[in-house]
């Protein structure tokens, strides 16, 4: 769980971090959530992809050694999206379809990681520092939260902030 990637989330009347771009009401509650609590799963919406059923949800112990149960998958758009980058994530437009607060920040990535040419789809996510000025995302997550946008990148992407100017 190494990798760092870029990204935003939408903030629920709890605080707790949902999606940016998909809506979740159509699907169970805790199906699209960020958990406070741990790591976070990727769910395919569109599975089972092109293999024998069953075997897009392995049992635990099953032969993928990843045990992703082959999340996300190359073919698919499933996965936990992240720029790899903060200046991608700057240039990102903003969501429309929810009035609900827009958060900002940085998530550690892991398992089975599909790398784009700007960003990640990973098998599993952890919110590590978020942007949140207004105080809108909820005290149970271990995060760094931060006040400013320069204090955030220069601290979680160090090297490309004009810390010297
Ligand atoms: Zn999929």
């Amino acid at each position: 769980m190494s990798l760092l990637g870029w990204r935003q989330w939408a903030v629920d009347r709890a605080g707790l971090l949902r999606p940016a771009w998909t809506p979740w009401s159509p699907y169970p509650p805790e199906l699209l959530l960020w958990r406070p609590d741990g790591l976070t799963r990727a769910h395919c919406l569109r599975g089972p992809h092109d293999r024998p059923p069953g075997e897009h949800d392995r049992p635990p112990g099953a032969r993928d050694e990843t045990g992703s149960g082959g999340i996300p998958e190359a073919e698919c758009g499933c996965g936990l999206y992240a720029w790899r980058d903060p200046a991608e994530l700057a240039a990102a437009p903003h969501p429309r379809w929810t009035s609900l607060p827009i958060v900002v920040g940085v998530v550690r990535l892991g398992g089975r990681v599909i790398v784009g040419e700007r960003g990640y789809r990973a098998e599993l996510g952890y919110p590590v520092a978020v942007l949140d000025s207004a105080g809108v995302v909820a005290t149970t997550y271990q995060l760094a939260r931060y006040r400013e946008w320069r204090a955030l990148v220069s601290e979680w992407h160090p090297g490309t902030s004009s810390e010297a100017a």
